[in-house]
């Protein structure tokens, strides 16, 4: 009979050791998930980050885009200069180009223009 007490006092100390072992790997535990938290926390703020620096990199590089268009609007101006020249009185086409039209509109002229813009 005290033999039997003795073991169950040992079982019970015994137990008594694991779950002291569980409660400090429950600890543990506990500060990997904060740490994943923080992590995870950490993550989505730099993709944010990155995210923004990529949209305006994206913004930066359509301007450029944009930018060599208004390179091609020197074609238009071109036809603008033309246009002018046209109004001022003067051929524009290959038929009677610089010549004074004397007031009469030319359809070659016209055709021209039309095709150009
Ligand atoms: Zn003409």
């Amino acid at each position: 009979m005290n033999m039997n007490k003795k073991e169950l006092f040992e079982q019970v100390s015994d137990m008594e050791a694991q779950i002291g072992q569980l409660y400090e790997q429950l600890g543990d535990l506990k500060t990997n998930l904060g740490e994943m938290l923080e992590e995870n926390h950490r993550l989505s703020l730099e993709n944010h980050h990155l995210r923004n620096r990529l949209e305006k990199e994206t913004a930066l590089e359509q301007n450029l885009t944009t930018k060599q268009d208004e390179q091609g609007d020197a074609i238009g101006e071109g036809y603008d200069n033309l246009a002018r020249l046209y109004e001022e009185g003067f051929h524009i086409c290959n038929v009677h180009f610089g010549s004074p039209r004397k007031g009469e509109d030319c359809l070659f002229c016209l055709m021209f223009l039309n095709k150009a813009k």
